[in-house]
């Protein structure tokens, strides 16, 4: 399976992506979760990237780009791959189409999770991240059995600079702007499937297994 998870910054992306990538056995492709681990080991990148993550920005198409040519040398994406928050824009779709020809790779299908404004400010505001693992926790809908606590790692639990309600308000801007024009460009080619993010994490994981079978 080689699949790009598409939608709105809450739509829960990368709770699916989890699943999805266990249940295909392909690697998890996080552009969000590279940057973050660059910036957790203070390395030049990660700098770089924390200042346009902290409003809510892109991080520049140039070094993002990069960073996903890189990963795509390592031979794991082989046998497939889970592409979450990457491509943002047209150039980086455009970009990647170049990454994926040069490997001799074709996508199979682009998967948008589909979800309200108002909910996603709902689902963000109240979301807390594991600083240690990146396990994901909510405030209303998934309790930590211990607050302020990660179930899986005992980890410190946060909430993302990014997750305040100012950025999530431009998050969703530069959703809008950049990366909705990304869902018709898809559709061209045949590759859109589009499904709703309501519902538990569980449902909506055999919804997506389904409409991609
Ligand atoms: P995410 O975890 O996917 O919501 O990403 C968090 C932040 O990382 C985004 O708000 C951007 O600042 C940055 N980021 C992640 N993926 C990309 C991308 N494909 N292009 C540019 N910036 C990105």
């Amino acid at each position: 399976m080689r699949l790009i998870l598409v939608g709105p910054p809450g739509a829960g992306k990368g709770t699916q992506a989890v699943q999805l990538a266990k249940h295909y056995k392909i690697p998890h492709i996080s552009t969000g979760d590279i940057f973050r681990a660059n910036l957790k080991g203070g390395t030049d990148l990660g700098k770089l990237a924390k200042s346009y993550m902290d409003k809510g920005e892109l991080v520049p198409d140039s070094v993002t780009n990069e960073m996903v040519r890189d990963r795509f040398k390592q031979s794991d994406v082989q046998s497939g791959f889970l592409l979450d928050g990457f491509p943002r824009n047209i150039l980086q779709a455009e970009e990647l189409s170049k990454i994926l020809n040069e490997s001799n790779l074709k996508l199979d299908y682009v998967l948008e999770l589909q979800i309200e404004n108002s909910e996603i400010v709902r689902r963000l505001s109240g979301r807390r991240t594991c600083k240690e693992c990146g396990a994901i926790f909510h405030i209303e809908f998934d309790q930590p059995k211990i607050e302020n606590k990660c179930d899986k790692c005992g980890g410190t639990l946060y909430q993302r600079e990014d997750d305040k309600e100012s950025v999530v308000m431009n998050r969703l801007e530069v959703y809008a702007e950049q990366t909705k024009p990304i869902i018709d460009y898809y559709r061209k080619f045949g590759l859109l499937k589009q499904m709703s993010a309501v519902g538990s994490v569980s449902t909506i994981t055999a919804a997506a297994i389904s409409i991609l079978s």
